[in-house]
Parts: C-alpha cells; structure tokens; sequence
C-alpha cells in the first residue's frame, strides 16, 4: 500500500517541529526533520574548518553524510543555522540529499504506514504527491520573538536584535535561492501562527487533515 505522506513546509521558528512531531504521534507515522540534514552538512564542513559557500566541498560531503553526523551537539547553534541555509542553496547539496528524503517517504521506517516529513521544500520538490501538504508560517517578529526565548531558555545570553536580523537574512537566502526556494506548494493549507499557541496550531491541522482523509474516502 502506498504510504500516507504528510508535507510541512514553512519559515523557521514558524512552529513546523512540534508540529510535525505532534502529528507523526497522533497519526502513527515516522517523522523526519529535514533541516536537520543541511545543518548536519553545515556543521560538519565548520568542524572541519572549510568555507560552507565551497560548493564541490559541501557536495562531497552532502554525499557522504552519516548518521553520527545528525547527533552532532552543536547542530541547532545560530553558526550551523547559518552555514545549513549557505549549503541549501547549492543544487549540488541538494541533489545529494533528494534520494535520501525521498526513500524515507516512500518506504517509512519502524514498519510505519506514513511519514511526516518537514523542511522547506518537502511539497513542491521532495513529495509533489503527498497525501497533506502543510504551510505554517508567522510574522519574522513573532518568529524571532521565539527563537529568541528558546535560546534564553537553553542558558544562551542572546541580543534580540542580532536573532531578527539573522533570521531575517536566513529568510532572504531561503527565499530567493533559485533551487527549490521556500514555498508553499499551489495546494497546500496556509496557516499563519503568529497569533496562535501550539495546541490550536495542532487542532486546527487535524481538523483539516481529517476533513481531507474523509471526504477522500467518502
Ligand atoms: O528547519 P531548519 O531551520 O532546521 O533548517 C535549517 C536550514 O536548512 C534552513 O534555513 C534551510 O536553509 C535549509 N533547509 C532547506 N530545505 C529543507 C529543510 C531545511 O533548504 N527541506
């Protein structure tokens, strides 16, 4: 039977991983957070004291990437966030992780009947055919104002002004890269979480992933 395959696109700090995380339990299905696959490139090519904007080094080791990779401590810093949307923009990278994200879908792991999987472009390029393709998206103040408290939160002494403007300039190279940019796919559901808390972000997903499913099946 083909997997049910949910797609979640948005910004970051939008909202999308405890989302995602919250479906794949209320549904059954495995979970994969795409972004942490580029930050795990990022990270590695800073570790290993190269330029994250060398193409054919962020390739190889796109191509290479182990699993060990992804259980790097330092893979949610603000210097990976900004190496990890650098490397996103070389269609190279990005070729060499399509495979990977793709199979995940296809064939879920742990016997799963589906997967959710979130990133940026999992509806318009990875999961054209996704059963639910998701867009959750906020304000770039309300987004900040999150991350910026999830920083304080992890002992980080943050200054709220840098956190807008780097989010605003990882936004822009998302946005404007001319390889799978951030969007939200023609048929996918917008929701905009700048004024919502995460259980009504949840329950109003559900409801609509349920009025789908049924009305497929009817
Ligand atoms: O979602 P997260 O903030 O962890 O993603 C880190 C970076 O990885 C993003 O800023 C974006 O540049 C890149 N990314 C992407 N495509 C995805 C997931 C993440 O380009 N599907």
């Amino acid at each position: 039977m083909k997997p049910f395959v949910i797609a979640l696109d948005g910004p970051s700090a939008a909202g999308k991983g405890t989302l995602a995380r919250r479906l794949a339990a209320h549904y059954g299905l495995a979970h994969l957070d795409t972004g942490s696959l580029y930050r795990a490139v990022g990270r590695r090519i800073l570790r290993e004291g190269h330029d994250p904007a060398d193409a054919t080094y962020a390739a190889t080791v796109a191509q290479n990437l182990q699993p060990v990779d992804l259980q790097d401590p330092e893979l949610r810093t603000e210097a990976t966030s900004k190496a990890s949307s650098i490397v996103a923009a070389i269609p190279a990278v990005r070729a060499n992780l399509l495979a990977w994200q793709r199979e995940f879908a296809r064939h879920p792991p742990e016997g799963k009947h589906g997967a959710v999987l979130d990133g940026r472009d999992i509806g318009t390029v990875i999961c054209p055919d996704a059963d639910v393709k998701l867009f959750v998206t906020a304000s770039l103040e309300a987004r900040a104002g999150r991350r910026f408290r999830e920083l304080q939160a992890a002992g980080a002494n943050p200054i709220r002004r840098a956190v807008l403007e780097e989010m605003a300039s990882r936004d822009r190279r998302d946005s404007e890269r001319a390889t799978a940019p951030l969007l939200p796919a023609p048929d996918a559901f917008v929701l905009d979480t700048s004024e919502l808390d995460a259980d009504t972000v949840f329950d109003r997903v559900v409801a609509f992933i349920d009025s789908k499913t049924r009305s497929r099946r009817a």
